[in-house]
């Protein structure tokens, strides 16, 4: 499962920053995740309370924002959040449009003792 190697690689980014601070326990994760990013929110809960045993992060609060796909629309210039996947913009149709957000998951904040 692709979230597998997700977790392992967001748990391993929580520890060096928890290093940093001289943390000894991580108590809240917020990790924002993108539609477009591949990774299914289930199976990435699934997959950190699969992991998050015996590391810093075992008992912390895990909490997923979901990012709806944006797109700036090169020609009007305004900035779409799309309910669905279609790559357009929302008032003027047209297609030339660049995404700016909503194709990647990463680490928003994190709470530590
Ligand atoms: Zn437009």
């Amino acid at each position: 499962m692709h979230e597998y190697s997700v977790v392992q690689a967001l748990l391993k980014q929580i520890e060096d920053v928890a290093k940093e601070n001289d943390a000894s326990k991580v108590t809240k994760i917020v990790v924002k995740i993108g539609v477009m990013s591949g990774v299914e929110a289930h199976l990435l809960e699934i997959a950190f309370n699969t992991f998050k045993e015996k590391t810093i992060c075992d008992g912390a609060e895990f909490v997923m924002n979901i990012q709806p796909l944006t797109i700036e629309c090169q020609e009007c210039k305004s900035v779409s959040k799309l309910e669905k996947i279609h790559y357009c913009c929302q008032k003027c149709e047209s297609i030339n449009v660049r995404v700016v957000d909503g194709e990647d998951m990463f680490l928003m904040s994190l709470e530590m003792e």
